[in-house]
């Protein structure tokens, strides 16, 4: 039984008039090229408040996502909202040629949560900026300009990195080339050299062994590799997990080849899996390591951090931006980083994601067209597929159920290599009733669909 307090409440089908009239001003007004451009635009939104979005029709979702996966502290937490508006009574804007206590205190605070090693950090402001920044970094610190990606891998639309994303069509008609060798990720539910494991690992040698044998050989199409960069737990990917063989490879061999190893953690950390960072569920510090999405507490934050030696090879003045530090963004993610840990956030989605991940497996195991489903701490990939023998991917399935979910006042992700994935990264906040809630209605949801 859902609790009408806890749960949705739909007052109008979606989209609502408020909707219907604010959708079509903004098709008067802006350019093509954003998600809302598409058919079925995403819901408004003109309030949201912890696990709860409001649109303009008042209806209310509950919110599975966390707006791209960053609200991972939820939406407006007192907290955050209170450090913005001290903040703003005192100082927002300071260029970054400027010190102040926000910036310096910021980066005192993440350093002392980043991985053992890390011990320099440089501020951005998206996530797209944050990789475009230790790209640059990898390239003074080895003296080389060529790097290792992997299929599936996401790292924003900035020009800088538009050419690492492994979807081509993200730099179609841009005149950007790719800037990244691209080698297998070991998804092993689609074992990209085509054999079915029953152990994720088996799938993990053999890319390990590919990367390999192309590090060593002369023809294998690369020049000097500066650096490799990977998400540890691909999120554009669909929640594809790196089997626990691979990252400490890929370590491996980054010592050996004198590579810099990138893990970009926008998306898998701050909490998100359980962990503070995805990385330390494998025990490997990466040389470089991106941030951003949830750490601003809403505000746009990111940031590098690294080893001392790679944080330090750019000349004084190579790195700038009139926004990157500015002091309200920074108060906003000092509050949000205190309540991760107060909170005890990276515990709570460790212990919620096993709950949502085993209730949701429950649920879904008779479903003919559930593949996989998979996940680590609050961040649940649901595999779509025509048939769960030939594992043909269904994409348009897999949208039809999140209009549906959306219906039902549920808002979720889609995601993957074929647009096939639902993707669950709630706020970490998200409590047991809420969960249950939300558990309830994606099982209507799929029965439905
Ligand atoms: N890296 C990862 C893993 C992401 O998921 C994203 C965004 O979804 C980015 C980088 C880009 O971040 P931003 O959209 O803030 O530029």
């Amino acid at each position: 039984m859902i609790d009408a307090a806890s749960g949705p409440k739909m007052i109008t089908a979606y989209p609502g008039p408020q909707t219907r009239d604010l959708v079509e001003r903004l098709r008067r007004v802006e350019g093509s090229g954003m998600r809302t451009a598409a058919e079925f635009p995403l819901v408004n939104i003109e309030s949201a408040n912890g696990v709860y979005i409001i649109d303009s029709d008042g209806n209310r979702y509950l919110d599975l996502y966390a707006g791209f996966a960053a609200a991972n502290i939820g939406h407006a937490h007192p907290q955050v909202t209170a450090a913005i508006q001290a903040q703003a009574a005192k100082l927002t804007h300071v260029s970054s040629a400027y010190v102040t206590s926000t910036r310096v205190q910021l980066l005192e605070q993440l350093l002392s949560i980043a991985p053992t090693g890390l011990t320099r950090g440089l501020f951005a402001i998206t996530g797209g900026q944050a990789n475009d920044l230790a790209l640059r970094l990898a390239r003074r610190a080895t003296n080389r300009d060529e790097f290792i990606a992997f299929h599936g891998g996401y790292f924003g639309r900035d020009a800088g990195v538009l050419g690492l994303n492994s979807k081509a069509s993200f730099r179609r008609g841009f005149g950007v080339s790719p800037n990244a060798h691209f080698f297998p990720f070991p998804y092993a539910y689609r074992c990209p050299f085509g054999n079915h494991h029953t152990d994720p690992d088996e799938c993990a040698q053999e890319c390990l062994t590919y990367l390999e044998n192309a590090l060593h050989n002369p023809a294998a199409g690369m020049g000097d590799i500066a650096a490799m960069i990977l998400e540890p737990v691909q999120g554009n990917g669909g929640v594809t997990i790196s089997p626990k063989s691979f990252l400490p490879g890929l370590r491996r061999l980054c010592d050996q080849f004198g590579i810099l190893l990138i893990f970009d953690e926008i998306q898998s950390g701050f909490g998100r899996t359980g962990k503070m960072w995805a990385g330390e569920h494998w025990n490997v510090v990466p040389d470089l390591m991106t941030v951003g999405k949830g750490v601003g507490g809403g505000l746009p934050v990111s940031a590098v951090l690294g080893r001392a030696g790679a944080m330090s090879s750019l000349d004084a003045g190579q790195h700038t931006s009139t926004f990157l530090t500015n002091a309200l963004a920074h108060a906003a993610a000092i509050a949000a980083l205190d309540v991760m840990i107060k909170e005890n956030l990276c515990e709570r989605s460790a212990q919620l994601g096993e709950v949502l991940h085993s209730s949701l497996s429950d649920e879904l195991k008779e479903h003919p067209q559930v593949g996989e489903i998979r996940g680590l701490g609050l961040f649940i990939g649901i595999e779509i597929v025509k048939d769960r023998v030939t594992r043909e991917p269904d994409p348009k399935l897999a949208s039809r159920l999140m209009q549906q979910a959306r219906d039902a006042g549920l808002i979720l992700g889609v995601s993957g290599y074929y647009n096939n994935v639902i993707k669950l990264a709630p706020p970490l906040i998200i409590n047991h009733q809420q969960l249950e809630i939300a558990i309830e209605l994606l099982g209507n949801v799929f029965q439905r669909g």
